[in-house]
């Protein structure tokens, strides 16, 4: 193999190959650079090139991330080509906002892995006319990714900071998320019976207020179990009763009450 320059460390000759025979001589060089530098237009599209940095990024998470790992429902995966990642990390970690992993978004929370979202997300089976319940607003982005989706959210944060941040942002984005400070072991009573559930902080056992609050047919998506390796499950009520089914082990920050408490 000729063409090797992974190969080459230090002090190591690297083979450019044809490259270097293609670059004009040094005086064409200056005066090209002069050139561009005078007509490089000032402060300008440094943010539109990030912008496109970012959407190429997205794309790549979807097809790398979340295609190929088989979430194949269109909607979702237009919703997950949709949502400015970015905007819903801080900004130091934007860098970082499409690669696959979680990110910390403050207060000792995060943000979901991209994949994980998009698989919550295609398991209640998302529909225009649905009223979706989202315990755990986080940084917000799951509640955008199902406003994309679906007709309304209700989504309840406990960590007052966090809540008040995300529905800042989500309020100008999508008026159909709708945010409440609060534990969200209880559920949304007022506004019950929601068509789906999504829970992304996990409790020992499925919370009875939500079990109560999901309409007939409806399907909830929570991380169940005591440990920092839970079951991400779907359950479906079928004649008031939840049938489930396990996914796959997933790590989801515990769900706690007002007092920190573990549920
Ligand atoms: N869905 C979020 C990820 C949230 S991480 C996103 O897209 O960014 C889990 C969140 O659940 C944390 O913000 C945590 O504060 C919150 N949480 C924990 N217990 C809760 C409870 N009882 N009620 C509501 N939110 C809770």
């Amino acid at each position: 193999m000729k063409r090797s320059l992974d190969k080459g460390g230090f002090g190591t000759p690297v083979d450019l190959g044809f490259c270097v025979s293609r670059l004009p001589g040094k005086p064409v060089l200056a005066f090209i650079l002069v050139f561009c530098c005078l007509f490089l237009p000032v402060g300008s599209p440094a943010a539109d090139t990030t912008e496109e940095a970012y959407a190429a990024q997205r794309e790549n998470m979807v097809a790398r991330q979340i295609e190929d790992r088989g979430i194949s429902d269109p909607g979702v995966l237009g919703a997950m080509r949709a949502v400015k990642r970015h905007e819903f990390v801080p900004e130091s970690l934007r860098g970082s906002a499409y690669a696959d992993h979680p990110l910390p978004i403050g207060e000792g929370q995060t943000i979901s892995q991209p994949y994980i979202v998009a698989l919550m997300t295609e398991g209640i089976r998302p529909k225009p006319h649905m009223k979706v319940l989202e315990i755990g607003t986080g940084s917000g982005y799951q509640a955008a990714i199902l406003a994309e989706l679906c007709e309304s959210v209700y989504s309840i944060e406990i960590v007052e900071s966090l809540g008040r941040r995300a529905e800042k942002l989500l309020r100008g984005l999508y008026p159909n998320v709708h945010v409440r400070i609060g534990d969200g072991y209880q559920g949304w009573r007022e506004e019950a019976p929601f068509d789906a559930i999504l829970v992304t902080c996990a409790p020992a056992k499925v919370p009875r207020p939500l079990e109560e609050q999901l309409r007939e047919g409806g399907r909830m998506v929570i991380p169940v179990g005591e440990s920092w390796v839970q079951e991400l499950v779907v359950l479906t009520k079928r004649n008031g009763r939840l049938e489930r089914q396990e996914i796959i082990p997933v790590r989801f920050v515990p769900m706690v009450d007002a007092k920190g408490r573990k549920y």
